[in-house]
């Protein structure tokens, strides 16, 4: 059971049912895009991806490993567009195929500052992956290549997503009105 605050109840914009019917087309697709692939590395960024991360993953057939960045949380920054890399990834880049992982993009400086990054460290190629789209919030280009949903400029939670730590465990998309 799930210990919200009865007003503060998200309002439900992508089911469960979605979500899980959408991750699965998604992993079709990652899978069978890097079915040569012999060093396919999924990078997430925390703590946001990691449910859709564990869903999506779990579908793939082609041998995957796994780690993680956290970048400063949304807001915390100085400027914006300033992202701070709170925690590296452990695991070496150069020659690596690098799927990244991550929940939503909103203006995309935190995946571009990612994206830049795994470039320089020579990674063999890297494609993003993002189960949420905030196209009108955009301020820097990122090309996503694998996109969950496309959605309008609301603030949302769960399926990972917080709420000042909150709501992350709900198992929907919700809107915080
Ligand atoms: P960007 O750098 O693209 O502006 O921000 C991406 C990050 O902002 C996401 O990883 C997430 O942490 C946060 N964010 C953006 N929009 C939302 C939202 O609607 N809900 C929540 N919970 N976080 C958001």
């Amino acid at each position: 059971m799930h210990e919200l605050d009865s007003k503060a109840t998200p309002r439900t914009m992508i089911s469960e049912q979605k979500l899980a019917q959408r991750v699965a087309e998604l992993a079709e697709e990652i899978d069978r895009d890097y079915a040569d692939s012999d060093r396919l590395l999924a990078v997430g960024v925390l703590k946001g991806s990691v449910f859709f991360m564990v869903d999506l993953l779990k579908h793939l057939q082609v041998p995957v490993a796994v780690d993680f960045f956290q970048t400063s949380s949304y807001g915390d920054s100085t400027e914006p567009g300033e992202v701070r890399i709170r925690k590296d990834i452990d695991l070496p880049v150069r020659g690596a195929d690098v799927l990244l992982i991550e929940d939503i993009v909103d203006t995309g400086y935190t995946l571009r500052t990612i994206l830049d990054l795994l470039r320089f460290r020579k990674a063999r190629s890297v494609r993003l992956c993002a189960l949420l789209d905030k196209t009108s919030r955009r301020e820097v280009e990122v090309p996503i290549h694998y996109r969950g949903f496309e959605i309008d400029d609301v603030f949302v939670v769960g399926y990972g997503l917080d709420y000042d730590e909150r709501y992350r465990n709900i198992p929907y998309i919700g809107r915080m009105d």
